[in-house]
């Protein structure tokens, strides 16, 4: 899922830091957005990662991230293209994985996150389309086509464990204050170039840069420090919800090994595959152990392919 484009993002610092309106005179709003961006920060706008410690620039409140996500995940279910799959063959497995993630999730040190959102799962009937998401609030859904890859319900926990991290560890809400800073920093250049009065080639072409910049940087997918952020919490949690954290090993090799064509979010940006199969045998220890202490997933038979 890509969040956005340019506008929405004016959109976001309009809502954020100037309330309705920014005012269309550069000269006089910028003051304004940048009093409000001084505000934010120093309100506290910047997180710790309670697994991993890494900090994260976060502008955009839960509620708002929430609120956009909510919206996001209506779209994609009124596509006409989408089909909800009724078949309780595809849906229960679904089902069973996603209860105890996020159980284990509401168990975990984002409990508090977990409790807030408002979960919703479906699984959208698509055989080819190798893929599954969780939006902000935790919006979660499983396409049938990623179910060859998944094999069976541990392998299924791997992945809906590391899209539901991306939502917990608040990925889509850093990457908008990114997007953020990047249009202030845009509205900043234009700033300077009506000082310098030059509405030559030259100021041009540097608008066009600072543009494309902001641009790639928002539309960008998940990081890769955000992808390996996911597969290390996500492998924690499925081994705390009583799934086979090793099973987790196997999914990203046979997701390899399906890859080609459009990437699917779960290989965008990612590791290489050796440093990813390296990093989960690295946090094997750790998820093995929160395995042993946890009650374990009945047996299930593999799932639909
Ligand atoms: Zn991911």
């Amino acid at each position: 899922m890509k969040y956005g484009n340019p506008d929405q993002l004016a959109g976001w610092i309009r809502r954020i830091f100037v309330g309705e309106k920014l005012s269309m005179n550069l000269t006089r709003g910028i003051p304004r957005l940048w009093a409000g961006l001084g505000l934010v920060i120093a309100a506290g706008a910047c997180a710790t990662n309670p697994y991993t410690e890494r900090g994260q620039l976060l502008l955009v409140s839960t509620d708002y991230e929430m609120q956009l996500g909510a919206q996001a995940y209506q779209e994609v279910l009124k596509d006409p293209k989408v089909r909800l799959s009724q078949d309780p063959k595809e849906v229960d497995p679904v089902r069973r994985v996603a209860d105890r993630i996020i159980a284990a999730a509401k168990r975990s040190k984002y409990a508090e996150t977990a409790q807030r959102f408002d979960w919703q799962v479906s699984v959208i009937k698509d055989d080819k389309t190798k893929n599954a998401f969780a939006l902000p609030g935790g919006k979660v859904a499983v396409y049938t086509g990623i179910f060859p890859i998944a094999k069976n319900e541990a392998g299924l926990a791997a992945i809906m464990g590391h899209e539901v991290t991306h939502a917990l560890a608040r990925h889509g809400a850093e990457r908008m204050s990114q997007g953020i800073l990047a249009q202030a920093g845009l509205i900043g250049a234009a700033i300077g170039l009506q000082t310098q009065r030059a509405g030559s080639e030259t100021s041009r072409a540097v608008m066009a840069a600072v543009g494309l910049g902001t641009q790639v940087g928002v539309l960008l997918p998940y990081s890769r420090e955000h992808e390996s952020e996911a597969d290390y919490i996500g492998m924690l949690l499925a081994a705390q919800a009583g799934y086979d954290p090793q099973e987790a090993v196997h999914v990203w090799e046979r997701m390899e090994r399906a890859g080609g064509g459009q990437p699917p979010e779960l290989l965008s940006t990612h590791p290489s595959h050796g440093t990813r199969i390296q990093q989960l045998e690295e946090w094997m220890p750790e998820a093995l152990s929160l395995y042993a202490q946890a009650s374990k997933a009945p047996q299930a038979p593999d799932l639909p392919r």
